[in-house]
């Protein structure tokens, strides 16, 4: 609930923005450009900077979850619904990501560009909530709803997302289809560089302590991606006597490969990880908290991890640094903090 004020907040300071965009529509004479940009809505972070980034100058983003938001939860408040009323187009992850805004995006999908920034990913490089690719009848994109919609964990496949906001703001907007094109490229050279960095720091990783554990199944493509065994304990109750079991797997699992760290999300509860540094600790294992993971939102905005690039570059380096890997603490640019202990 705390996160959800926060998001009010957020959407109290853009609505501010949006009002003085009408006002100068009418007056003509500010010589504002802020007139002619495009008003764009975003549901997540992650989708909102993809649109900062091919937008530009030329585009507004409102974006409706903000830091620590978890979207599989957020039901749109009647601002945001205005947000996206006014909007020339609106933008969201897709996938049944945000479950609960899906009738809203509908319905207003039938009036204006209402666009899945996942929807041109090939079908054949989604996986199901369980780490598997999807089975074959599977793949067309009305079976999209069964697909794990964490796809920025892996960056070669969110950078497909990339051209489909270049293409939605062209045919919104032809005459600016030239900078679209250029801030693109731009942008995936950049995620290609990032990738890079991904595949180069996970392999500095001793080979039996790649085992990425986590509080919720997040990280299925980001494992995939990079070469590293995730395990999620979402899901697993420490009440039943089952989820003990598990968790008791799981803490043998710790041992055998040596592996001392797990990790914690920023929108998940971290009750599980800790019922599974004490199953450790009372087998003689130590295992720590490698550090946040940045699962479902990205960092505090105005932040370098506000950022989709700062978001996937501390995972990396987190994950790496915790497990024994060799990369700086600054990360891939030597922009992050530096601080991975918490
Ligand atoms: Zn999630």
């Amino acid at each position: 609930m705390q996160n959800r004020s926060f998001c009010l907040v957020l959407l109290a300071t853009l609505t501010l923005g949006c009002h003085s965009r009408q006002a100068t529509d009418t007056s003509g004479a500010t010589g504002s450009s802020s007139k002619t940009k495009i008003q764009a809505v975003a549901t997540v972070g992650m989708v909102a900077d993809l649109v900062r980034n091919v937008g530009g100058e030329l585009v507004d983003v409102t974006q409706i979850c903000g830091a620590g938001v978890d979207p599989h939860l957020y039901k749109p408040t009647r601002d945001d619904v205005q947000h996206i009323m006014e909007a020339d187009i609106v933008f969201y992850c897709g996938l049944m990501l945000e479950g609960k805004m899906a009738d809203t995006l509908e319905k207003v999908g039938r009036s204006k560009p209402v666009i899945a920034a996942t929807h041109a990913i090939d079908p054949a490089r989604l996986m199901t909530g369980d780490g598997e690719a999807l089975p074959d009848d599977d793949k067309s994109h009305t079976a999209k709803p069964h697909g794990d919609p964490h796809v920025w964990n892996d960056v070669s496949l969110w950078s497909q997302c990339v051209d489909v906001i270049r293409d939605e703001l062209t045919t919104l907007a032809p005459e600016h289809g030239d900078q679209f094109a250029e801030n693109a490229a731009a942008y995936r050279s950049e995620l290609a560089k990032l990738h890079e960095y991904g595949v180069n720091a996970i392999a500095t990783i001793p080979e039996e302590r790649r085992l990425l554990i986590t509080s919720h199944d997040a990280f299925n493509y980001f494992g995939r991606a990079y070469g590293i065994e995730v395990r999620g304990i979402q899901g697993i109750s420490t009440e039943s006597e089952a989820g003990l079991q598990q968790i008791n797997g799981l803490v043998d699992v710790l041992i055998r490969r040596n592996v001392g760290a797990v990790f914690i999300e920023s929108s998940v509860s971290p009750k599980n990880v800790e019922a599974l540094i004490e199953g450790a600790a009372s087998k003689g294992h130590k295992v720590v908290k490698g550090g946040l993971l940045y699962s479902d939102a990205m960092g505090p905005e105005g932040s370098y991890e506000g950022t989709y690039i700062g978001m996937l570059d501390h995972n990396l380096t987190t994950t790496t640094r915790a497990l024994g890997g060799d990369v700086d603490a600054t990360g891939f640019q030597g922009k992050l903090a530096g601080a991975v202990d918490e």
